[in-house]
């Protein structure tokens, strides 16, 4: 079987256009320009990186960004301070509070003071509830990107059999609700799994957000399953030279070549999907605020 490559990257283009056009209409008919407020504290090398790749792709989508940096000495309360001022700010729609934060903040805390309006990572318990209750509210970016690549490659959704391994608040539980929500018959797997082999090789599409190289091997995925890695992991390369790294997802991304019937890539897969979906989020969080439906826009 001849194994698509799902273009992660490409689908990403496709929807920052998309977005940047109704925002572009939004601006022209009614004189909103959405704002994404983001904040960072404490220097943690990779956050930085997210954080200036995500300010960059919010300009370009047209949209106003509000960057917060701040050491890692802030106080929670100081930081509670700064997330009440942003829900009430107008010119802010979407929230975005760089996780992990350190120690002496307690994540829960914060993302629970952030207005469920604004919450555009869809943590909010609040949001939570909406997805688990076939509600309307904000969803995290990484599933719905998933979900969004998954309607594109894996045909009708309803009635197939889904794998989500990993069972976090941000990525597993939300990308279950989903697929359940698509009326997929879903299981989760997590480390206490008994096997997960048979289980992989039961399900249609396979969806692996745990964090371990290689998790997935060929011999697991039914023939023609479609997979979307999630996992970032980093391991040596010694192919490139002494002390070299590379990233690769949770799937032996060679070994499911020729028997899955799509896959997404990793790098180049869901990583770019979930910055889209960011834009997304942000543009779906004003248009309600204002609420203005987004077909007036199309
Ligand atoms: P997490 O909170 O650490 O959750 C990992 C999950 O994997 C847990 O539910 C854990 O089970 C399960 N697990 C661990 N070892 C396992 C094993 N041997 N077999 C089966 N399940 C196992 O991680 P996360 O935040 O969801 O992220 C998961 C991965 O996705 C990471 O590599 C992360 O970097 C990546 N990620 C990528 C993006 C993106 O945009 N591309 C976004 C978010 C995350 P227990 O619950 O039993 O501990």
């Amino acid at each position: 079987m001849k194994t698509k490559i799902i273009d992660g990257r490409a689908m990403a283009a496709g929807v920052r256009e998309r977005v940047a056009k109704l925002v572009a209409t939004l601006k022209d008919r009614h004189g909103i320009t959405p704002g994404l407020a983001v904040v960072l504290v404490g220097d943690n090398p990779a956050s930085r990186i997210y954080i200036r790749n995500k300010g960059k792709a919010t300009k370009a989508a047209g949209m106003n960004s509000f960057e917060h940096r701040f050491d890692a000495s802030l106080s929670e309360g100081d930081l509670l301070k700064l997330i009440d001022q942003l829900n009430k700010d107008q010119t802010v729609n979407g929230i975005l509070v760089q996780l992990p934060l350190p120690d002496h903040i307690d994540d829960a805390k914060v993302i629970s003071a952030i207005s469920p309006d604004k919450d555009v990572d869809g943590f909010h318990v609040i949001n939570a509830g909406l997805l688990a209750t076939g509600g309307d509210g904000l969803v995290p970016c990484t599933p719905l990107g998933c979900l969004l690549m998954l309607k594109k490659y894996a045909g009708k959704l309803s009635g197939k059999n889904a794998f989500v391994i990993g069972r976090s608040n941000i990525v597993g539980k939300p990308m279950a609700q989903l697929l359940l929500k698509e009326s997929c018959t879903v299981t989760i797997g997590h480390s206490k799994t008994r096997d997960l082999r048979a289980e992989c090789l039961r399900a249609d599409i396979i969806v692996t957000a745990v964090g371990v190289a290689h998790l997935v091997k060929g011999d697991m995925i039914k023939a023609g399953a479609v997979i979307i890695d999630v996992g970032q992991n980093v391991i040596l390369a010694p192919e490139k030279g002494e002390g070299k790294t590379r990233l690769v997802g949770d799937v032996d991304f060679e070994a499911a070549l020729g028997v899955a019937s799509a896959i997404t890539p990793v790098p180049g897969g869901v990583g770019p999907m979930t910055i889209a979906c960011l834009l997304k989020n942000t543009l779906t969080a004003t248009l309600k605020q204002h609420g203005i439906p987004e077909r007036e826009l199309v």
